[in-house]
């Protein structure tokens, strides 16, 4: 396997950064530095995305019919570790990685022309309705309930919890069941919900960072138009295995947790205990797996690149990255002693005890870490 970049990719790489150096301003590397969830929030990221759109680098991984550029897996990963590197903004995922794609997949060519043009611009939000209160990973369990009037609209009613940025969003994705009485997963269908209209309603949920990133949403005779059916009626649960394959899967973790154990490095270099040999071990220990990682995603798009199967060392790769982002947050509390636990955020600085509080959530959502444990045994493991 060769892992040298060629000069076109080397080209690649320096025109992104290159463009990086200007479009990502003082405020955009603010917004991430001061950003302790897992994604930067709106309105202001929704200005980044409008600068990648502009640019026309906002969905590259699309297919060109919609948008989307065709990059190589290897251009998308440099793109990805370009972002990284600079400090910029991570945009929330529910449009562009997973409801889009979900869209230009099963959606029709009205939906495609209704929905897509307006979630990349970002004039309309997305949150993600699946999960409910006794259906997480349990997801087939789940009981909101859609009946279908006589003109073939539905009237919603049911709970979901977890709604990541539900206070935003015009729209949220939801699966609901409609029908009782055949298996469970075959009742389920994919809804797209319009969060303006009565009988929806958002309560947030604190996270113990007091950041206000998940809600519950609460919805009680929701009337939702036939057109807004992705797929058939009863075809919602192979949607949602196509869009978590999409949220485990198809995200590099690498880039993100290297730029951020470097940028910890540079902090922890300035303070009185950068002399410690048990933290400097413990720091260079977390770095290398951030890299290890890293590489293994290459390893991955090589395999792509060839178009050969990654095989079950793809499915790992979540699990083990919410394993090193707790690393780095947990260390980046304690290198500051006291300091390192002041909440509220006030600065990046003081963001170390929110982002550790909030890593936790990692090895949760997406899928917890036990389940893909599952998920890996099963594949790696023919168990
Ligand atoms: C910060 C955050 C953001 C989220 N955002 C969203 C969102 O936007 N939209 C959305 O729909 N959901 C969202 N979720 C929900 C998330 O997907 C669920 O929390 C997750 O799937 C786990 O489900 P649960 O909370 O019901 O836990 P449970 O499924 O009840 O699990 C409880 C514990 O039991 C373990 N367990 C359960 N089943 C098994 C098994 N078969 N084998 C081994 N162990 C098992 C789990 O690993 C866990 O430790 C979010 C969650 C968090 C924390």
């Amino acid at each position: 396997m060769d892992l040298d970049l060629s000069p076109q990719d080397l080209a690649f790489r320096d025109e992104v950064r290159g463009w990086l150096a200007g479009a990502l301003t003082p405020a955009f590397r603010d917004l991430a530095a001061r950003t302790s969830g897992v994604f930067s929030e709106p309105p202001h990221v929704l200005d980044w995305q409008r600068v990648l759109d502009d640019q026309g680098w906002l969905v590259p991984h699309w297919p060109a019919e919609v948008g989307g550029l065709g990059w190589a897996p290897l251009q998308r990963f440099l793109f990805d570790q370009e972002l990284a590197r600079a400090g910029a903004p991570v945009l929330p995922g529910m449009g562009l990685k997973l409801v889009g794609p979900v869209l230009y997949t099963f959606g029709t060519a009205e939906q495609k022309a209704r929905w897509l043009p307006p979630l990349r611009r970002g004039t309309e939000f997305w949150a993600q309705g699946f999960s409910e209160p006794g259906s997480g990973s349990d997801l087939a369990s789940l009981r909101t309930r859609a009946v279908r009037q006589a003109n073939g609209d539905y009237v919603v009613n049911g709970q979901k919890i977890w709604t990541t940025m539900a206070q935003h969003a015009t729209h949220m994705f939801a699966l609901v069941r409609t029908d009782p009485n055949v298996k469970p997963q075959r009742g389920i269908s994919f809804l797209l919900i319009d969060m303006a209209q009565p009988g929806v309603t958002v309560r947030p949920i604190l996270s113990a960072s007091g950041d206000h990133e998940v809600n519950e949403v609460f919805l009680d005779n929701v009337h939702v138009p036939a057109a807004n059916l992705v797929g058939d009626e009863g075809q919602g649960w192979t949607i949602a295995k196509f869009l978590l394959e999409n949220e485990r899967g198809g995200s590099t973790y690498g880039p993100a947790l290297v730029a951020d154990a470097a940028r910890l490095r540079a902090a922890f270099d300035a303070l009185p205990c950068a002399g410690d040999p048990l933290l400097r071990d413990r720091l260079a220990r977390t770095q290398i797996q951030a890299m290890a990682l890293e590489l293994t995603e290459l390893r991955i798009v090589a395999a792509m690149t060839a178009g050969d199967d990654p095989g079950p060392i793809s499915l790992a790769t979540k699990l083990v990255a919410s394993e090193i982002r707790q690393d780095i947050e947990l260390f980046g509390t304690e290198m500051l002693g006291l300091d390192g636990l002041a909440l509220p955020n006030t600065g990046p600085e003081r963001t170390a005890a929110a982002r550790y509080l909030n890593s936790r959530a990692w090895s949760v959502f997406g899928g917890t870490s036990e389940i893909q444990l599952g998920i890996i045994a099963r594949a790696a493991l023919a168990l």
